[in-house]
């Protein structure tokens, strides 16, 4: 069993009339990646600038590997902190930036440039270490500030929407990367972040924030499955959700529902409509166990790989469908705007949703 990292409880900080974290408890485990995801505002870089010593608690305390340290200064916290913007030293050649917390510690000369290059090979920039901080693209600077992180080998660092200044694809690749690195230095990672798929791709466990509060802690899995509130339900993922008298009518009972957009296929038109690609025209064998509601497509949405259906329900409430686009084209689906169409999909996945917190 591992020990804890982090844990937090009863955790409140508030900047004269905002609160802006309200009543947090938490444990991070030693050596997980663990993603605070959460709208803007909703209190994830307070909650991190407290575990940092940056901030004090209005009221709560805050445990690392079990010692409770909420009195102490940040330098006395074996914690490190990556921001967005990096804060490199752009007068230090990227040796100098990775030696620098070492130099502070009086660290020995030549045992700081051996660390120093360990930890840029780790972030694969062997052979970069003469260079300045403005002789780098974007996602090289990324990596100096992650081996200046490393370097120390701190037991958690703290990193705040650390890809959010890279474009897209490299975005995308510093995600692997970084996810790769925490698994090699076994180093707990908090990672704040408001993009649900960054969140959902990289993370051992995720916890959504909304306004300072947390609604779900859990598995990518067990958050996206199986949300815990209908504010989870919509910030992760596509809100998609069934209530009220359409609840009633479709699913038979009332109460709030969800259903994830690839979970539903869309099936031919109640007037001799064609079948949709890789939709099934015949009924599953275990037909009693689908769902299936009548509606006419209100938009059809071109994604490349697939498309997206907006259905409006006969039953009332709109309903999202995304189907891979096996073989059809941007052409075919925009036939589909105004068609009437069923929607099929299977018991297990309209997920009851408890209301609000
Ligand atoms: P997030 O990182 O999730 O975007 P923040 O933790 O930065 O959220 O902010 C949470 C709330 O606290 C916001 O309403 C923000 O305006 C407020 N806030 C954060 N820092 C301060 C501060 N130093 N002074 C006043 N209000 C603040
Ligand atoms: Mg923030």
């Amino acid at each position: 069993m591992q020990g804890s990292a982090v844990r937090l409880n009863g955790l409140r900080k508030s900047f004269g009339e905002t609160a802006a974290v309200s009543g947090v408890d938490l444990e991070i485990t030693d050596g997980e990646f663990f993603s605070m995801l959460g709208p803007s505002g909703s209190g994830k870089t307070t909650v991190l600038r407290l575990i940092a010593g940056f901030e004090s608690p209005t009221s709560g305390t805050i445990e690392l590997a079990g010692q409770d340290v909420t009195g102490l200064a940040p330098f006395e916290r074996d914690v490190h902190t990556v921001f967005q913007d990096y804060a490199l030293f752009p007068h230090m050649t990227v040796e100098q930036n990775v030696a620098y917390a070492l130099k502070v510690r009086k660290v020995r000369k030549a045992e700081r440039l051996k660390r120093a290059r360990k930890a840029l090979a780790e972030v694969r920039l062997e052979g970069f270490g003469k260079r300045r901080p403005a002789q780098l693209s974007g996602g090289q600077r990324q990596r100096v500030a992650l081996a200046r992180a490393l370097v120390g080998r701190p037991r958690v660092l703290l990193l705040d929407e650390p890809l959010g200044a890279l474009d897209l694809k490299l975005r995308e690749q510093m995600q692997v990367e970084l996810k790769a690195l925490q698994r090699e230095v076994g180093i707990t990672f908090v990672f704040v972040t408001h993009d649900q798929e960054e969140a959902l791709t990289m993370s051992d466990r995720i916890a959504v924030f909304n306004q300072g509060r947390i609604e779900q802690v859990g598995t990518p899995a067990e958050v996206y499955e199986t949300p815990s509130t209908p504010f989870v339900a919509g910030f992760v993922g596509t809100s998609n959700l069934l209530t009220d008298q359409a609840a009633q009518r479709i699913v038979g009972q009332t109460g709030t529902y969800s259903v994830r957009p690839e979970k539903i296929h869309v099936l031919e038109g109640l007037e001799g409509l064609e079948g949709l690609e890789g939709s099934e025209t015949t009924a599953p064998a275990d037909a009693s166990q689908y769902t299936t509601a009548a509606g006419t497509v209100a938009e059809v949405v071109y994604l490349g790989d697939a498309t997206r259906f907006l259905v409006d329900l006969d039953a009332g409430g709109r309903l999202t469908a995304l189907q891979q686009n096996l073989e059809t084209s941007s052409a075919d689906v925009a036939a589909y705007r105004g068609a009437r169409v069923r929607l099929r999909w299977h018991q297990r996945h309209a997920v009851r949703v408890p209301d609000a917190l």
